[in-house]
């Protein structure tokens, strides 16, 4: 049992998710968040922001070169996100997988831009791609003390450690 609890503390990760002005416009905050909480991942920060033009091009800085970099930050900052840290095994990459491919177009029915979004100028919800970006985009959108350190009665179930 000890074992079990000291492999899954060790497997423990986070990751940045947010979902961006239209899919607040659109009123896909409820259906966003309920996709990662019925998986078993575990919302441990959460805050509603209209992002400053400077944060959105920190936060898109690997972009920079590309053609829609000013526009995407324009848009970023164009009104209110739901900046979140969700926790969990695996989180990082299966965060993604929820998010589908990067192009609705190219998204799998099932996927958060599969199902919700068409177009990639309206990919409704942004995800870390990996861990040293999970560690920058926390560390941008959110303090330390922001974040929530907790266990939830279900985790033992959802980790099979019942
Ligand atoms: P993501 O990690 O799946 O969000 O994709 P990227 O990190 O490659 O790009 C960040 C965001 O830039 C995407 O979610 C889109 O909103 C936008 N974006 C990416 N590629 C394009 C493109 O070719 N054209 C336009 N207009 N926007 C793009
Ligand atoms: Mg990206």
């Amino acid at each position: 049992m000890l074992q079990e609890q000291e492999a899954h503390a060790a497997q423990m990760e986070q990751t940045f998710i947010a979902i961006k002005p239209d899919g607040v416009q659109r009123g896909l905050i409820s259906e966003i968040i309920s996709r990662f909480e019925r998986k078993g991942f575990k919302l441990v920060a959460i805050k509603v922001v209209v992002p400053s033009k400077e944060h959105a091009q920190k936060h898109y800085h690997d972009l920079k070169e590309r053609p829609f970099f000013n526009g995407l930050c324009d848009f970023l900052s164009s009104g209110p996100v739901v900046a979140m840290v969700w926790e969990g095994e695996g989180v990082i990459k299966y965060g993604r997988k929820l998010i589908g491919a990067t192009d609705p177009q190219k998204s799998e029915p099932g996927t958060i831009r599969g199902d919700l979004a068409v177009a990639i100028g309206g990919n409704v919800i942004h995800g870390s791609d990996g861990p040293e970006t999970a560690k920058d985009e926390i560390n941008l959108w959110f303090k330390p003390e922001e974040l929530v350190s907790y266990t939830s009665n279900a985790e033992k179930w959802i980790y099979g450690m019942a």
